[in-house]
């Protein structure tokens, strides 16, 4: 395991770094307007980030998932607009999807418009409930060698902006609990309707909205892996996915850390600069040690799922939940430093808005709590097992 990064990757943070201030300077005016930012996104894409983990022999630069980690940690260093980011972690899925399950002509299909910038969603959450996928009500009902979709996805990322979708429904034929699969879909597509942009309290730069299915048409081509496994498909990505909320939240926290100090260190206060009293310098060394906590269980996480560990899920739901947990304190700090300035509509009390979403987007922490405990559980009883086994 090596954390540190190769001169090839730290040269990739400080590119990426670059383009992320580009976001940074458009974070305001996206907020209040509700908008996505097209043009960072545009010059990202063109800096090559989706090409980092893909083969050259399909068009990539044949670098690895950890170039690519490393390409928005540096965007993240820089950003401060959370919203931005989740809309970049809300395409890696159907990028990792593909690139990981898709067949020779879905590849052939879809991995160029993804890395040339196509935006994509991953849609699983429905009415019935979020942090309960199993409970998920979206079918495709077969009519000759087609499938029909019909049901409503809700509050998903990108949902207004993107041109490929990857959804989670059931084929009943296949019987309960066999029944999960992921589709995959360009947009805009006959049959489905986007909902109205969702007015959301924080991350208003990343558009989230429903998808409403009426009649879809789909077919074997728009499958990934096979028919019911889709569960078992979706449980990688978003593994995955989760350990990326602690890349983001680390850049985040640092920034927010730096940005701490240099106020606190102009500000004066009883004749002195507010950096030199120990409880605001608790307060800015907490946010530091955040950071670096939530960092190192992250690229700890990537390195077990790409490995395969067993203990890979119980530390990627580790870090997503140090990541929500950690992100929302640290801009609670951010605020609290700056006083009745931090309490303005500013950069300042966005941050802490966005902050609020990290701990429901991606899973809730409690939600991380649960797959942590089931997973130990799950890995206790098959350690009994095995030394059982042993002892025969
Ligand atoms: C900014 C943002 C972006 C999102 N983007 C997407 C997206 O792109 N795609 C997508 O599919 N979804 C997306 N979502 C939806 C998100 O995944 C769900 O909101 C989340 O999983 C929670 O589901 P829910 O809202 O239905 O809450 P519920 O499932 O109703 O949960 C409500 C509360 O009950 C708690 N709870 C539920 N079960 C348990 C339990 N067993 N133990 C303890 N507590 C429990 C939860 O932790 C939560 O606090 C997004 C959400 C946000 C905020």
């Amino acid at each position: 395991m090596q954390f540190s990064f190769t001169e090839h990757q730290t040269q990739l943070f400080t590119r990426f770094a670059e383009l992320g201030r580009g976001v940074a300077a458009n974070a305001e005016r996206c907020d209040a307007n509700r908008e996505f930012d097209y043009h960072s996104w545009r010059r990202i894409c063109d800096a090559g980030i989706w090409r980092l983990p893909v083969p050259v022999n399909l068009g990539g630069l044949g670098g690895s998932w950890a170039d690519c980690v490393v390409a928005m940690e540096g965007v993240a260093s820089t950003a401060c607009d959370l919203g931005f980011l989740i809309t970049m972690l809300a395409s890696v899925g159907a990028l990792r999807t593909i690139l990981a399950e898709g067949t020779p002509e879905q590849k052939a299909r879809w991995l160029e418009p993804m890395m040339r910038g196509a935006i994509g969603l991953t849609a699983m959450t429905e009415q019935s409930g979020g942090s309960d996928l199993a409970r998920m009500r979206l079918a495709a009902e077969a009519e000759g060698d087609v499938w029909r979709l019909c049901g409503r996805k809700v509050h998903i990322t990108n949902a207004p902006i993107a041109s490929l979708a990857m959804v989670a429904g059931r084929i009943p034929s296949l019987g309960e609990k066999r029944d999960i699969t992921l589709f995959f879909l360009d947009l805009p597509a006959e049959g489905l309707s986007i909902g109205d942009l969702e007015d959301n309290l924080g991350m208003r730069t990343s558009p989230t909205a429903d998808l409403i299915f009426d009649n879809v048409r789909v077919d074997e081509t728009n499958i990934i892996g096979t028919a019911g496994a889709g569960l078992k498909l979706l449980y990688n990505t978003i593994s995955f996915e989760r350990a990326l909320y602690g890349v983001i939240a680390s850049g985040l926290i640092d920034s927010m850390a730096n940005v701490a100090l240099e106020r606190t260190q102009k500000r004066y206060a009883f004749q002195r600069p507010l950096a030199d009293f120990q409880f605001v310098q608790t307060r800015i060394t907490d946010m530091k040690i955040w950071a670096l906590v939530t960092r190192l269980l992250t690229y700890s996480a990537i390195d077990k799922v790409q490995s395969g560990a067993d203990d890979a899920s119980i530390t990627c739901s580790a870090a997503k939940f140090l990541a929500g947990e950690h992100l929302l304190s640290a801009s609670e700090h951010l605020v609290q430093l700056h006083g009745h300035l931090g309490f303005m509509r500013n950069s300042l009390s966005r941050q802490l808005r966005d902050a609020v979403g990290m701990r429901i987007a991606g899973g809730t922490s409690d939600i991380q709590r649960v797959n942590i405990f089931n997973q130990l559980s799950r890995l206790q009883k098959r350690h009994a097992e095995d030394l059982a086994i042993a002892a025969e």
